[in-house]
């Protein structure tokens, strides 16, 4: 046997430097060692967990200088092919390595090399973690938390699907192979119930297939959870997001990668999770911004869930009720099937909206007197309100009334803001200016650091400076706030979700992490204060995702039966009331916007009539990361290849000019074809990876700002 030639794999590691590194199969392993294996080797003086991308192949190095695989990882589920195509097709579009794909989608956990003194091996005690507790028992015991909810009359035993939905219900049945079906549906239209037909027919029709749900924020919406395990009891479900520990992660990912768990519901990394019996996925709410990963490789959940479907010949259905423009797009041109459900599932009306002119408001909550009354009316009626801004802290920026000094940020081009910290209690106040871009607080001034005058002001309002006013204006009334500040304390969040849901409190103040999702059955009114911060800012998708998040806010309102709550109330506050974006949303009139919106596209030549690839640069001085830039360009355009059309702009510095000090400008480069843009980024890459430079640099692909 020790005559035998020697035989090399092909080994994918997250690091940038190399597509594969050359390993030597070590005689143990030699006719066991597969494809798709995930494998311990040395790296360097330590070692790293890696996944076999083929064995066998020739080597590129000389074959002296090969190490050899330390060991297999033999209690790592071999992944399945159509998930390492999945992989590779991430790695091209993207322009990464398959490493830099595959590894990160492990859990931490799973991927971290073991210690000397590590007992057991980590896949082992996930396993054992999983199958313990049931990763489906685990799940109900965290919903248990979850107390005092309205049960939405769904729940459990299946209520008669309307015209509609069943409509859309067969037509999903039907499909058969890869297809990909647009559920558009207004906010309470019973998408999700819709959903969970169509998974439970799938996993009785093969008792060993798996489904994955995709979702933006499952953290804060544990009614789905609820009402998923209410669905199938006897199912084992994994659910996957972010705020779990590390063992949880491992687990429940373990249990999706063994094949046990049959429906996986998870936020955006989850389209990544090796799920070898996969027949069908869902996205809820495609349009979400928090699809797209925006650390390491920046990649589109939702555009990753279309390939992985086409590539194992599955159905995937995008759910939403204001669909990405891209989306809506490719059911123009007849790519994606649309199923329409534009009625609410209860019966109910869509909230009457107003849009009110918020011009010349006094107060520095910017309240105006409709609002006011509406809220007066709906707590004399004992129904709820939400107060909806998106701005979190008490005041975006601190003022001097007597020279102009602003609250900047050292670090960074932007303002600090002011926050309350700790408790309301009275006198017990205390402030800080904290930066949401870099991070960092610091105490707030006594007197002005320009002039020494003592009248520091705050300018305008957010999330509590809004609670503050409201206590003052409705003494009576019960109220809490959700934002992030709220739910970072643990628990905090679910608790006050909880109270509202059970009624106990009248009015919720907060931002987006209220718009999403929730089926608040008591909410009467929703009252939008300064809806204008997207209108005319300067990223070209932020008029769509303005509406998306007014619809989504709007769609929270009089969501419950005819007979049991009156139509719903949203007040929208502006002062550019007569911007054409409100009369679409006051006319719950998606499609005429979406239709508008893509001739506006069209028109100045961009997404998604073109394809987009943006270089990025940091350095510690803004000139610095112009000029890479700008060297960046001249090599772009050495190798142009005659009768390409690509265009590459000037360098400019990033709308956020500056984070923590490092100055960043960005270079866009756009193209009529997806297939030319990748030509040349392939080439162009290669030319950038031989400039020396201290800039530090990333290219991404369909960026989501511009
Ligand atoms: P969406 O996902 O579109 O927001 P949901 O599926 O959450 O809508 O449904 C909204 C509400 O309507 C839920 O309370 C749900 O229980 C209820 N519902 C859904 N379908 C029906 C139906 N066919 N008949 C009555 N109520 C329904
Ligand atoms: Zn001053
Ligand atoms: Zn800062």
């Amino acid at each position: 046997m020790s005559a035998a030639a020697p035989i090399f794999a092909r080994v994918a590691l997250d690091i940038p430097i190399a597509p594969w590194f050359d390993y030597l199969v070590p005689d143990e392993l030699a006719g066991r060692l597969q494809a798709r294996d995930w494998v311990l080797v040395p790296w360097g003086r330590g070692r790293r967990v890696g996944l076999v991308l083929e064995v066998g192949g020739p080597p590129e190095l000389a074959p002296e200088k090969i190490r050899a695989i330390a060991s297999l990882i033999a209690a790592a589920p071999r992944a399945d092919a159509a998930w390492l195509e999945l992989v590779n097709f991430a790695a091209r579009y993207y322009h990464r390595h398959p490493g830099e794909i595959a590894l990160p989608a492990l859990p931490r956990l799973l991927r971290t090399p073991p210690t000397a003194r590590a007992r057991g091996c980590a896949f082992e005690r996930a396993r054992a973690r999983s199958a313990a507790a049931g990763a489906a028992a685990a799940d109900a015991a965290a919903l248990a938390t979850v107390t005092a909810q309205a049960a939405p009359a769904a729940d459990g035993e299946p209520v008669q699907l309307n015209a509609d939905q069943q409509a859309a219900l067969d037509a999903l049945l039907a499909a058969e192979g890869f297809s990909v079906h647009l559920l558009h549906g207004i906010t309470g239209s019973g998408k999700t119930e819709v959903y969970l037909r169509w998974i439970a027919r799938l996993l009785a029709r093969d008792s060993s297939s798996q489904v994955l749900m995709l979702v933006p924020e499952i953290a804060l919406t544990p009614q789905l959870a609820q009402r998923v395990s209410a669905r199938f009891p006897d199912l084992e479900v994994a659910v996957l997001h972010s705020a779990l520990g590390e063992a949880d992660r491992a687990a429940r990912w373990l249990s999706a990668a063994d094949g046990r768990a049959r429906l996986v519901i998870g936020t955006r990394f989850a389209v990544l999770a090796p799920l070898p019996a996969l027949a069908a996925i869902v996205v809820d709410e495609e349009h979400d911004p928090s699809f797209r990963q925006q650390e390491g490789v920046h990649y589109s959940a939702r555009d990753l869930a279309v390939v992985a479907a086409s590539l194992r010949g599955i159905p995937v259905v995008l759910g939403s009720a204001t669909p990405a423009l891209e989306s809506w797009f490719s059911v123009r041109r007849g790519r994606y099937q649309v199923l329409a459900l534009p009625e609410r599932a209860t019966g109910a009306m869509l909230p009457n909206l107003r849009i009110v002119d918020a011009r010349g408001v006094p107060g520095p909550a910017g309240l105006t007197e409709a609002g006011r009354i509406a809220m007066a009316g709906v707590l004399e009626r004992g129904e709820q309100s939400l107060v909806f801004i998106n701005r979190r802290g008490f005041s975006p920026v601190l003022s001097c009334q007597s020279c102009g000094w602003l609250s900047q940020c050292p670090d960074c081009s932007a303002y600090r803001v002011l926050h309350r910290a700790g408790a309301r209690a009275k006198g017990g106040a205390r402030y800080l200016l904290q930066c949401h871009h870099c991070g960092a607080a610091s105490n707030v001034p006594r007197t002005c650091p320009e002039c020494g005058n003592v009248d520091l002001q705050p300018l305008g309002a957010g999330t509590q400076r809004i609670e503050q006013e409201l206590i003052a204006l409705f003494p009576g009334a019960r109220i809490g706030r959700l934002d992030r500040d709220v739910a970072s304390r643990r628990g905090a969040a679910e608790q006050v979700l909880d109270s509202f849901h059970a009624g106990t409190l009248d009015i919720v103040v907060g931002t987006q992490m209220l718009a999403k999702g929730h089926d608040f059955q008591r909410l009467a009114l929703v009252v939008v204060l300064d809806a204008d911060a997207g209108l005319y800012a300067a990223d070209f998708r932020a008029p769509e995702r303005l509406f998306a998040t007014l619809t989504q806010v709007s769609g929270r309102a009089g969501r419950a039966a005819p007979g049991v709550a009156p139509r719903g109330e949203v007040i929208v506050q502006t002062r550019y009331p007569e911007h054409p974006l409100f009369a679409a949303l006051q006319a719950h009139d998606f499609r005429g916007f979406a239709d508008a919106l893509l001739e506006e596209r069209r028109e100045a030549g961009l997404p998604p009539f073109r394809y987009l690839a943006l270089l990025r640069a940091e350095a510690a001085e803004l000139d610095e990361a112009l000029g890479f830039l700008a060297e960046a360009k001249r090599v772009a355009q050495l190798g142009a290849e005659a009768g390409t059309e690509i265009m590459v702009f000037d360098p400019v510095p990033m709308p956020m000019a500056r984070i923590a000090g490092r100055a960043r400008a960005q270079l866009l480069v756009d193209s009529p074809s997806r297939q030319q843009l990748h030509r040349f980024v392939d080439a162009w890459l290669a030319r950038l990876g031989e400039l020396t430079t201290r800039v530090r640099w990333q290219l991404e692909i369909d960026p989501n700002e511009i």
